[in-house]
Parts: structure tokens; C-alpha cells; sequence
């Protein structure tokens, strides 16, 4: 098997490597574990439409506009009546606060982003590839097992076991909404998509690639052995990249009521599909983009987030910036085209014809152990050759 090929490959420096990570991937996540304190806000959360929004926001750590918006009032509704003057049913109150609890982050998946991150990190940059080995072993380097490994514990542990919230798609909306007075300490929401963007610098869209679990979805969907001509179809990044920030546009324009009059309505809340992971689909649009996604990732890789996720748009910004990457010498390169034609979107294509708006790369790795000249390497972004 090509990973116990691998393993009987690595150097022993290497091998400590793996190990310091693994133990540390561990250390991480048992902190984060013991540092987890669960919240008291479900057990004292008692709340009924004789209370004013003013009584129970405070509770759901929000402030009044968020828990007006979702009781689809408007932002400015009065917040000393009560709700049930206001129209408001036992039901549709129980719905809100469910949904606003279902928001709230949970601290430990952080180091659950953290450890899948570092795993990716080393990977990529010091274990994938055997110290020594020869190019014409190449096929043996970078072997998936240990991506799938990650990816299955980001979609079960990041995913199902720890529900929909934090995720980076979230971490920009929440900026976005905190704008609008949706959130008591918008300093709090800064610093959660601080915390992703910064990982998506330090590692090319790691993040995205190995820890996101809904992005992790689409690639264990997509890497399935099934539909290999379509998959060779490839989406046109000047497309994919439009509907994106068209997409990331609107909902600023709707966000601050430019359009539509009323401030508040968040477009991707309707298109949010880590609802998932709670298993909560409060609008049809939810359930049928997760359906649909999941079906078209079986042909075109990470339909999401090439065309919907605006954290896809901004870590692809980003990436200008990234520390560790893809890089192809180009000297060596022969323009042959073996990683292109690996590379699931343009982003080898764009990278080997030197563009300088290169498409997204996910540092799935694909590219890595296919180049007969060894002109490719996922390395520090400064590395002038690649010897
Ligand atoms: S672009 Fe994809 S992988 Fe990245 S945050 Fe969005 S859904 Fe997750
Ligand atoms: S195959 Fe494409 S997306 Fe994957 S690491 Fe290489 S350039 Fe990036």
C-alpha cells in the first residue's frame, strides 16, 4: 500500500516530526477539552412571550437588534414591551432562541482548527515528501490516506460532534452583522476571523483545505472514484470568482438596507450549509443547497466555495500574502502539464503560466508528487529555488 510505502520511506528526522505532531495534535485538543467550560445558558434559559426583548437578549448574549431581527421584527422594534404585544407567538420565540443558540461558538473547536492546521502545516511542508527520495519514487510521496484521515475528523469532530458555529464562513458574516449593532462585543467576532484569516496566511487556505468540515465534505465527496471524465471539466475561475464577489456584494448592499430598505437581511444566511451539522434546516433554501452542493461535488470540486462562501473570496485574497505554499520553479518547469491536469481547479494552470490572480488553491496536494522534474514544492513563499 502506497502510505506503508511512505512510512517505511520517511527519514528518521521525519519520523520524529510525525510523532511530535501527532502527540501535539493531542496535547492541543485535551486542553482544549479541559479548558471547555459548559455554558450555563441552555439550563437557565426559560424565557416567554410576557418578557420583553430587553429580558431575554442580554441572556442569549446578544444584544436586542440581533434577537429583534430574528423574531422578524424590525431592528429599531421597541425593547421594553412585551413580546406577546408585539405579535409574537410562544412558538416563534422558542424557534428564535434555538437558532441563536445553535450560533453560539464552541470554544474547543478552535483546537480542534488548530491541531487539523498543524497537521496539514507539516504535511505538507516536511513530511509528504521522503527526505531523499529520488523524483522517480515520486508517486509514492504525498499519499492520500493521511488527508482523508484529516478530513474525516474535520466533518465528524469540527463538524457533527461540535454543531455548525465557529466556522470560517461564519467568522465574516458575524463581522459583517456585528456592524450593524447584531452583537454586544463586536471586538469578540473581529478576533474569531482574525484567528481564521490568519491561518489561511501562515498556510495557503489549510484551513479551507484540511480543517473547514463543510469544504472537507466536498472533498471526500469529490474524491470518490467515480465520474473521472466529467471531473476533468474544470469551472472558469473569472466566473466562479464573479458569482462569489457579486454574491459577497449584494449581501452588503441588502446587510446595510441599501437594497431591499430593511437593514439586517443577510443573504447567506439563507445559503448556510453548515446547518448541517445541527441538523437544522429552518428554510428550504438551506436543505436544498446542501443537497445540491453535496450532488455537484461529485463532479466539480468544492462547488461552495468557488462560487458561494465569502470566506473562500477573501482567503483568496489572502493567499497573496501566504507563507507557505505552492511554488513552481521556473526554471525547471517544461511546462509539461502534469500538474495541471492533477490540479482539480486552474490553480496549477495559472500558477505554471505565472497569472498574477492566480484561482484559489485548497493545498490539496494533488500537484505535488506528479512533476517528472521536480520543479513543485508546497514551501516557504521566499524559497528561490527548488533544489
Ligand atoms: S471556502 Fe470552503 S473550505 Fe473555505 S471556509 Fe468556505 S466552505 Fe469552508
Ligand atoms: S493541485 Fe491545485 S489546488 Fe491542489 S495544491 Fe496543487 S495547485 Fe493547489
Amino acid at each position: 500500500m502506497k502510505t506503508t510505502s511512505w512510512l517505511s520511506q520517511i527519514s528518521f528526522k521525519q519520523q520524529i516530526w510525525l510523532l511530535t505532531t501527532v502527540v501535539g495534535m493531542f496535547a492541543v485538543i485535551s486542553f482544549g477539552v479541559l479548558s471547555n467550560s459548559p455554558s450555563e445558558l441552555e439550563k437557565t434559559a426559560n424565557f416567554n412571550i410576557n418578557m420583553s426583548i430587553q429580558d431575554i437578549a442580554p441572556k442569549l448574549e446578544v444584544t436586542g437588534k440581533a434577537l429583534a431581527r430574528e423574531l422578524d421584527l424590525q431592528l429599531d422594534a421597541p425593547k421594553k414591551k412585551s413580546l406577546s404585544s408585539m405579535g409574537i407567538t410562544e412558538e416563534t420565540l422558542q424557534h428564535s432562541v434555538e437558532h441563536l443558540l445553535s450560533h453560539r461558538d464552541s470554544m474547543l473547536k478552535y483546537y480542534v482548527y488548530i491541531a487539523l492546521f498543524a497537521w496539514g502545516l507539516v504535511f505538507l511542508v516536511r513530511l509528504g515528501r521522503p527526505d531523499g527520495s529520488d523524483i522517480k519514487n515520486r508517486h509514492d510521496w504525498y499519499p492520500r490516506t493521511p488527508y482523508i484521515i484529516s478530513l474525516l475528523l474535520s466533518v465528524a469532530i469540527a463538524g457533527f460532534l461540535l454543531g455548525k458555529s465557529p466556522n470560517p464562513m461564519e467568522s465574516i458574516v458575524k463581522v459583517f452583522k456585528s456592524m450593524i449593532g447584531l452583537y454586544p462585543d463586536p471586538m469578540v467576532k473581529i478576533v474569531a476571523f482574525v484567528f481564521f484569516i490568519i491561518l489561511a496566511i501562515v498556510g495557503n487556505k489549510i484551513i479551507c483545505g484540511w480543517a473547514c468540515p463543510f469544504g472537507a465534505l466536498q472533498e471526500l465527496i469529490y474524491s470518490m472514484p467515480i465520474l473521472r471524465k466529467i471531473k476533468e471539466k474544470k469551472l472558469p475561475f473569472v466566473l466562479t470568482n464573479t458569482i462569489r464577489a457579486c454574491l459577497f456584494i449584494t449581501t452588503f448592499l441588502f446587510l446595510f438596507g441599501i437594497i431591499g430598505g430593511r437593514k439586517g437581511f443577510v443573504i447567506y444566511h439563507y445559503v448556510n450549509p453548515f446547518n448541517l451539522f445541527n441538523l437544522d434546516f429552518e428554510t428550504l433554501s438551506l436543505l436544498l443547497t446542501v443537497i445540491i452542493t453535496l450532488l455537484v461535488s461529485l463532479v466539480f470540486y468544492r462547488p461552495f466555495c468557488q462560487l458561494i462562501c465569502p470566506f473562500g473570496l477573501i482567503s483568496w485574497i489572502a493567499e497573496k500574502f501566504s507563507i507557505f505554499r505552492v511554488k513552481i520553479d521556473k526554471e525547471k518547469c517544461t511546462q509539461c502539464g502534469a500538474c495541471i491536469k492533477a490540479c482539480p481547479l486552474k490553480a496549477a494552470e495559472d500558477r505554471v503560466k505565472g497569472k498574477k490572480m492566480p484561482a484559489d488553491c485548497f493545498s490539496c496536494a494533488r500537484c505535488l508528487n506528479v512533476c517528472p522534474v521536480d520543479a513543485i514544492r508546497y514551501t516557504f513563499f521566499l524559497k528561490k529555488n527548488i533544489k
